[in-house]
């Protein structure tokens, strides 16, 4: 069957109303008509070429929400009108070391990404969720409970939810703590959220002033002006664990040099270029690590939605029209969006 998305048909295009192929639903499959998909940073490295080579036609978007409209014959946990998300995979091998630990993102036989992954399906690589309809392999679906008037601003969860959840869990954040959330845009708004509610003391690192009172708002104890070296310095040695979402290439040492004995920053951002390479100094000088981490498993990524659900909490949106993608993209290019735009699918 063919559906309607926007994507880009060739390298250096403008996303625009295409139409696409999807599979026709098997055993194991879940077909899903998407309400609602976040605009994640990751969607413009990927359709812009900043992260290498790109299958066309290019379907971006990894934050799907949507209600079930038909299940294979294997399916026992969906049934058709189910509230269900999406993220940042569709596949994997299911039977390697971290697939068996429920860690599929990390799968050792590559996982298939939710866009531009290879797949037997027309047209042989993953189209994402800027589209009318997907159909996904069920054991990659998650259970959505959240209440029906949330579910826009659920979508973002899936991917800014998840990629900053797991390694705020992973390094144990939590009450005593003191953690920091570099860059306050779609994954770092949800860090400050999450490292709240579980208990941490939250700093935020912003570049820009405007987002001061706004990060207060989100959860933060603190907020720190990353541009202002005296600011910086009053946090010398002080925290555990920093998280770091941005999507730019900068100096990490300013905050390696904020970290304990024995703490740790944590990269999630890709930017396109490289960092310029950190100060080894910096990192003996406190047995400090640098690491980095990649989406979450779908356990957690359940884990995750389970608590948020419970907790009440949501990502922070502007919902848009699927042809006002490519102005998101240029004001997300400006850091200018609280928090993540996401797109109301009925408009495609
Ligand atoms: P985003 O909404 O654009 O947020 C990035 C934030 O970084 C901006 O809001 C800004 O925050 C800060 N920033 C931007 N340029 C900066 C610069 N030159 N110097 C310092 N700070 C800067 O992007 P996102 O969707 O959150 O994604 C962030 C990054 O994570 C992207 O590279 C994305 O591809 C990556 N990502 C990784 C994973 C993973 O699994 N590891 C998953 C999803 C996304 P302030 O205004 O507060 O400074
Ligand atoms: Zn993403």
């Amino acid at each position: 069957m063919s559906v309607r998305a926007y994507g880009a048909i060739a390298a250096h295009q403008p996303v625009e109303p295409i139409t696409i192929p999807r599979r026709d639903v098997g055993e194991h499959d879940v077909q899903i008509e998407i309400d609602y998909c976040g605009i994640c940073h990751s969607d413009l490295h990927t359709v812009r070429g900043e992260w290498g080579e790109v299958r066309f036609p290019c379907v971006p978007g990894h934050e799907i929400v949507g209600r079930v409209s038909k299940v294979g014959s294997a399916v026992s946990r969906f049934k058709e009108g189910d509230v269900v998300g999406v993220g940042c995979m569709v596949d994997s091998c299911q039977h390697c070391h971290p697939c068996e630990e429920g860690l599929e993102q990390y799968c050792e036989n590559g996982m298939t990404g939710t866009y531009d992954s290879k797949t037997p399906d027309a047209p042989g690589h993953t189209l994402g969720g800027y589209s009318q309809r997907i159909v996904v392999k069920d054991s990659f679906v998650l259970k959505i409970t959240h209440d029906a008037s949330q579910l826009a601003a659920v979508a973002p969860l899936l991917c800014a939810g998840i990629t900053t959840w797991s390694p705020l869990r992973h390094w144990n954040v939590g009450p005593g703590k003191k953690v920091g959330i570099v860059g306050i845009g779609g994954l770092g708004h949800m860090g400050v959220k999450l490292a709240h509610a579980l208990g941490a003391h939250v700093v935020a690192f912003t570049t820009s002033e405007s987002k001061r009172q706004a990060a207060l708002d989100l959860g933060a104890d603190e907020v720190v002006i990353s541009k202002d070296k005296d600011q910086m310095k009053a946090h010398g040695r002080s925290f555990d664990f920093i998280l770091n979402t941005v999507a730019a290439s900068h100096n990490l040492d300013a905050f390696t040099k904020l970290l304990k004995l024995d703490g740790t920053l944590c990269l999630v951002g890709v930017p396109e270029h490289a960092h310029p390479s950190p100060s080894v100094g910096v990192l003996i000088g406190g047995r400090r690590s640098i690491a980095g981490s990649l989406i979450g498993g779908i356990k957690e990524t359940q884990e995750m939605l389970d608590f948020c659900a419970e907790k009440g909490i949501t990502s922070d949106i502007e919902l848009i029209r699927a042809d006002q993608i490519e102005e998101a993209y240029e004001r997300m290019l400006k850091s200018d969006v609280k928090y993540r735009f996401v797109i109301d699918n009925s408009t495609l």
